[in-house]
């Protein structure tokens, strides 16, 4: 037997070497789908059932990406570079780029992420006069992605009521918009992308003609269009079919709310006419307590699909649970406990640190950071979304397509040109009658904003004059200094770490023409476009992936939308609180319950043999201290599985505050009382008849609640309880509250 197929169980082996037909593999965290779906794609090469040109797979983050075409090049001696392998955006981008005319767009197209497009959409409201308290700049920007991911032109959208109307008359507009100024959004290139295939037959002929298989891993998260996208390249109904390899698990589908469709599985055994679903059992990835847990959290769902998962590999450690009193301590632990597994041995690398929303990354990183251990963010404040950054990339991007007037609104006055918004507001009005681009504007406007404006233009045309022959990295250099952004940042007491990004910026160019837009594998095409164009994309694309090739080994701290795929040796999932995990968003339909269900499941499942959970009584989040109870999640998983690092109920007194009087403010925002309640034993505070602050008790009526603040002495002590969401936060009379102990 080949020696690639040596290390798999029956049923993976079955899976890899699947004749040429649709194929499902419906399997649970851990069980080797990716491995499989990796796998088959080095058997067909290997076997010559397939060339590398016509092969494509999706996979859902660039960081799975690079992580497969690494495997791939371990497994096959082959040149994977140029092959067909990404995210459903980069794919599309890749194609648009080559077909940049028949998609009606200009060869230097620009990408809009995610705030580039809400600073367009306001953009848009501002320049029609639309109050944006009656379509909120952010509502506009989700009602546009969703109908764009749901495959709906303006056109197309069903509006019954005039509200709707109007929102798809401002769809219309921003579509033009961005039509006008050269540029597309996320959702747009996906949607681009497809209209293209659906229209230009030729093109279509010549990918569904190319690609013969089509891997798709993480199925459970496509969208509508992102299906209907698969279906096209795969020619479906056609004589001659792709076979389309699809592998996922219906409990960890987490992007329901962006419109993914967990039926587009059952509708791809359909429409697909998928022979026999295989199904993956044993779980490779994780030891069994581990296991025990996620499974016995994911069976309180509702409407699942039904899988067992087993293990070999034994019970393993208990989830260590770490219940701190405050968001810094809960840090702080955390940290001393990273540093004690580095000592032991563990590589910082396989460490993960998990949350459920980008805002908790802070304190994690502060702590991290002022403790010395090295540490990498995904996702979240990336590094290609810095200021400085995008103030860098809007320079190159006016190189690269003058029309783009995000770009030109974003650097025009900056740094500083004494370029005011009067001016500003006359070109965008001229604009808006000529219908030309901002730029295109500018000689046409006469008196003292033209003049203004106009040095503007003769500086960006300078650059691009001077630049014209530079490789790629000395053209960021070059408009580093001309552009004043260097100096600016020099003259700011506090733009050391900016410039040291700017200068990041340099070496990113730099490794980015030697490294990652080499041609190409055999019998592949060059990448379509000018070396400016493909790295702005790039950077649109894969934000934040370039710090990681630094290789250093460093703490891994990401949300667990992005952990997604992953694993790490020890996993610390953090914040583990009702309100917070599952989200106070999500905790009130069961739908949406459900989704935050099996996202908890995924960071479970990124463990392989340490799993901590960690929560804190009270927390600083959006400059607020907000009170918790532990996740409804800990009740889900079964007692004997954890091994509880603090008493359940973390003790604390604090009575110098009590008997205060007027003095309701919890006592655990202060810091260094905190740290010492952390490490003195427990004391019992008489005032409280025995309770404590951060003792969970019942009440009769608003049942299990946590004391979070305490006031006044005897007969006139009052305590502040937080009761969980459906009852909140109550102040009640000590004496006649009744609280028991739980
Ligand atoms: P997820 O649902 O989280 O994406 P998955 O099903 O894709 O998980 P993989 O990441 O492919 O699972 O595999 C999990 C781990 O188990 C990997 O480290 C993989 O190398 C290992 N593994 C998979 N199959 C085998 C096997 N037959 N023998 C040994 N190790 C295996
Ligand atoms: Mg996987």
């Amino acid at each position: 037997m080949s020696k690639l197929l040596e290390n798999l169980n029956a049923e993976q082996l079955a899976a890899v070497t699947l004749p040429p037909q649709a194929a499902l593999i419906l399997a649970g965290a851990g069980s080797g789908k990716t491995r499989v779906l990796t796998t088959r794609i080095a058997w067909l090469l290997q076997t010559g059932q397939t060339s590398p040109a016509s092969l494509l797979a999706v996979t859902f983050t660039n960081k799975a990406a690079k992580e497969m075409l690494l495997r791939l090049g371990a497994m096959l001696p082959i040149n994977t570079r140029g092959m067909w392998i990404g995210t459903f955006h980069g794919l599309c981008n890749r194609m648009l780029r080559a077909h940049y005319r028949e998609a009606g767009l200009p060869q230097t197209f620009q990408i809009l992420d995610t705030s580039d497009q809400l600073a367009a959409i306001k953009r848009l409201l501002k320049a029609m006069n639309v109050d944006d308290e009656k379509f909120p700049p952010r509502e506009l920007q989700h009602f546009i992605n969703g109908n764009k991911e749901a495959g709906y032109r303006p056109p197309n959208v069903e509006a019954w009521d005039d509200y709707t109307r109007q929102r798809v008359g401002l769809y219309a507009e921003y579509d033009a918009q961005c039509q006008r100024e050269g540029v597309c959004d996320f959702p747009e290139l996906m949607l681009r992308c497809y209209e293209l295939l659906e229209r230009n037959e030729p093109i279509r002929r010549h990918y569904q003609a190319r690609f013969r298989h089509i891997l798709v891993d993480e199925f459970q998260d496509t969208n509508r269009l992102q299906y209907l996208w698969l279906k096209m390249l795969a020619a479906h109904g056609s004589e001659t079919p792709a076979a389309v390899f699809a592998v996922g698990d219906d409990d960890q589908s987490i992007y329901g709310f962006r419109g993914a469709e967990v039926g587009n599985m059952r509708d791809f055994e359909g429409e697909f006419k998928v022979a026999a679903v295989i199904r993956l059992e044993q779980n490779y990835r994780s030891h069994g307590n581990i296991l025990d847990a996620a499974n016995a959290i994911i069976a309180n769902n509702s409407k699942r699909l039904g899988k067992n998962l087993w293990t070999d590999q034994g019970s393993g450690e208990p989830i260590r649970v770490y219940q701190a009193a405050s968001d810094l301590d809960e840090a702080r632990w955390i940290v001393e406990e990273i540093q004690q597994l580095v000592r032991d041995g563990a590589s910082r690398s396989d460490i993960a640190l998990l949350y459920r929303s980008n805002a908790q990354s802070r304190v994690l990183e502060h702590q991290l950071f002022s403790s010395g251990v090295a540490y990498k963010v995904y996702g979240g404040l990336r590094f290609f979304e810095r200021q400085e950054i995008k103030h860098a990339l809007a320079y190159l991007r006016l190189l690269a397509n003058p029309d783009d007037d995000t770009a030109f609104l974003r650097v025009v006055n900056f740094p500083t040109r004494g370029i005011g918004a009067r001016s500003l507001e006359q070109l965008q009005d001229a604009a808006r009658s000529f219908n030309t681009s901002l730029y295109a504007t500018v000689p046409h406007l006469s008196g003292k904003p033209g003049v203004a404006i106009g040095g503007f233009v003769r500086m960006v045309e300078e650059m691009r004059h001077v630049t014209s022959e530079l490789p790629l990295y000395e053209i960021v250099d070059h408009i580093l200094d001309t552009s004043g952004l260097r100096a600016h940042y020099k003259a700011d007491r506090e733009g050391q770490e900016r410039l040291e990004n700017l200068d990041e910026l340099v070496s990113a160019a730099r490794y980015f023409m030697n490294e990652a837009d080499q041609p190409v594998a055999e019998g592949e095409e060059a990448l379509p476009g000018d070396p400016l164009s493909r790295f702005l994309s790039h950077a649109s694309l894969e934000a934040g992936d370039h710090q990681a090739e630094a290789g250093q080994d460093a703490i891994q701290l990401m949300t667990v939308h992005a952990a997604k795929g992953l694993e790490f040796d020890a996993v610390f999932i953090t914040g583990v609180e009702e309100g917070l995990f599952p989200h106070e968003q999500s905790m009130n339909d069961l739908a949406s319950l459900e989704e935050e269900r099996r996202l908890m499941y995924v960071a479970v499942t990124r463990a392989r043999q340490r799993l901590y959970l960690t929560l804190a009584q009270s927390r600083m989040l959006h400059g607020q201290t907000r009170y918790a109870m532990k996740s409804r999640f800990f009740d889900e998983i079964p007692e004997a599985l954890l091994k509880w690092l603090t008493p359940r109920v973390q003790a604390w007194s604090a009575p110098s505050r009590f008997g205060g009087g007027q003095n309701a403010a919890p006592p655990y925002q202060n810091e260094s009382v905190l740290a010492a309640s952390h490490r003195s034993p427990p004391q019992k505070s008489r005032d409280l008849d025995g309770l404590r602050i951060g003792q969970l008790v019942r009440h009769a009526r608003f049942g299990e609640g946590v004391i979070v603040a305490a006031q006044g002495s005897g007969e006139d002590a009052k305590v502040q309880i937080n009761f969980g969401a459906d009852v909140g936060m109550k102040l009640l009379m000590l004496s006649m509250a009744k609280l028991e102990p739980v």
